[in-house]
């Protein structure tokens, strides 16, 4: 059989034993694949390279569509990017993939609850985008940024998942209660697409309610599908329910190039002591020889691993602090029981899945109308709100828009509501609308009246406030009328 080309990016820490224990057990197992070693990460960083990810690593993934990644360190500070969201987003892996079932032989207190579920989380939005700014110098702010396209691929690629797997139920996990417009638009379009999938049941949940439920009730999700933050916290506490980040493995689905790695980092604290679980790791290969067709020897390492981790009490120290086995002795138990089938284990059943189709047009979501109501002016200012809403009050005398209030973090400071006084900083937003309310803000109005404030006042930050088919298109402040 012609073999087929994997990247292998073995990664920091404790990525080499990880990754070397499950290329071991994969060509143990007679898979027809052959690798291509490449780097990334700290290694990378290090040779003064701030991407984090070399032209040959890019190239290599290019070719053969298929990663097999160890973790990478991520930076902390300012300065270099993490290596992890730079491949996410030049390969557009927007689906990041993280199975969670209970595994018979590790014990944990939900032992027996039946656990399995997966959770579908959106991997390149949201605030990953990575855009953030000093606004003042005490004053950070991290865009959001959520699109409808990117909603919708999630949302199908969730269903999807449902049906190859031959799942019945999504949860869509958001904050829309709070934040309507951003996590809004992913419950909004989550239930559009939903109808869809008749035969699969829809359910929207907050997600600190699905939080609380996965600690409580956690057999009673099978997929849930969320936005980029939220997915990362709650599949971490989901791995934490079956036994913990040494056996929770993952997949970054795009739809050219599929990366696959276990959801841990690279665990500096156990790098190069041999005693790292490299369960996650192997698990995430047996997704990777699925994704590639190759179903016989993905169900072959499977049962070999559960088989080793139920039958025989050959277990890391993650799972077993009292009789640990090294890396390297779990690894060869498993080749030793490839072929081997486990006791109550069933491989689910899985079709390939149906990658969703959505219009490639940057700009799909098209409007009849729009009109700009209005425009929120950032000012830093160290005068109190009443001295800098009467500034502006006089400044805009004459322009075509009048100051409606002033929110200082979210909470409209002026006009004062009542005798409340919000805990302040030099950084407020002034909101501006038109005085003909059927008009359209004119750019030379808006234009001429920031002129103006900037004679008196430092802004550092316009938005414009619009409606699109007469929907507003902003949220108020807290308390605005
Ligand atoms: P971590 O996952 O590396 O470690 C958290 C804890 O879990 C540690 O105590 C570690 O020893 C333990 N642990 C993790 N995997 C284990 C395994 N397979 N077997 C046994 N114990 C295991 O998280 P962290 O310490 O927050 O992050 C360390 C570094 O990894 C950071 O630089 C972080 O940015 C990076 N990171 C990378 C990825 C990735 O590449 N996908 C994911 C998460 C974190």
């Amino acid at each position: 059989m012609l073999k087929k080309t994997i990247t292998l990016i073995e990664g920091d820490g404790v990525g080499p034993e990880v990754t070397g224990a499950a290329r071991r057990i994969i060509e143990a197992s007679g898979a027809p694949v052959e690798w291509e070693i490449c780097l990334a990460g700290a290694k990378v960083f290090k040779m003064g390279d701030s991407s984090g990810v070399p032209e040959e690593t890019i190239n290599s993934i290019k070719r053969n569509k298929v990663a097999l990644k160890g973790p990478l360190e991520t930076p902390v500070g300012f300065g270099e990017k993490s290596a992890n969201v730079t491949i996410r987003k030049l390969f557009e892996t927007y689906a990041n993939v993280r199975p969670v079932r209970e595994i018979p032989g590790i014990q944990t207190p939900f032992s027996g609850r039946h656990i399995d579920m997966v959770i579908v989380r959106e991997n390149v939005e949201d605030l990953y985008a990575g855009i953030e700014y000093m606004q003042t110098p005490g004053v950070a702010q991290g865009l959001k940024i959520i699109t409808r396209k990117g909603c919708e691929k999630i949302a199908r690629y969730a269903f999807e998942l449902a049906r190859a797997e031959g799942r019945k139920l999504v949860h869509c996990a958001t904050k829309s209660n709070i934040m309507k417009l951003t996590e809004g638009l992913l419950k909004k379009t989550f239930e559009e697409v939903a109808k869809d999938y008749p035969e699969i049941e829809a359910k929207h949940i907050i997600i600190d309610n699905c939080a609380h439920q996965l600690v409580i009730k956690p057999e009673a999700f099978d997929v849930i599908v969320t936005t980029n933050l939220n997915g990362d916290i709650i599949s971490d506490l989901a791995s934490g329910l079956v036994g913990g980040l040494g056996i929770a493995p993952g997949s970054n689905i795009g739809d050219e190039v599929a990366i696959f790695e276990a959801v841990h980092g690279s665990a500096p604290d156990i790098a190069g002591k041999g005693i790292v679980n490299p369960t996650a790791v192997i698990l995430s290969s047996v997704l990777m020889l699925r994704h590639m067709g190759l179903f016989d020897y993905a169900n072959k390492i499977e049962e070999a691993l559960v088989y080793t981790l139920g039958e025989t009490n050959i277990k890391t120290s993650d799972l077993d602090p009292k009789n640990p086995v090294s890396t390297t002795e779990f690894t060869d138990e498993v080749i030793k029981n490839l072929g081997k089938k486990a006791k109550d284990w069933e491989i689910r059943s899985c079709k390939p899945i149906k990658m969703p189709v959505v219009d490639k047009n940057p700009d799909m979501v098209k409007v009849e109308n729009r009109r700009v109501v209005g425009a929120d002016i950032f000012i830093e200012s160290d005068l109190d709100a009443n001295a800098l809403g009467k500034s502006l009050d006089e400044i805009s005398l004459d322009s075509t828009l009048s100051l409606k209030m002033i929110s200082n973090r979210g909470v409209q400071v002026y006009p004062q509501i009542a005798d409340q006084k919000p805990d302040v900083v030099d950084h407020w937003r002034c909101r501006f609308t038109l005085d003909d309310v059927k008009g359209c803000l004119q750019d030379i109005d808006l234009a001429s009246l920031m002129a103006k404030i900037g004679t008196a006042h430092r802004w550092m930050h316009v938005e414009k406030l619009k409606e699109f088919d007469g929907h507003s298109g902003f949220t108020k402040a807290q308390g605005e009328n």
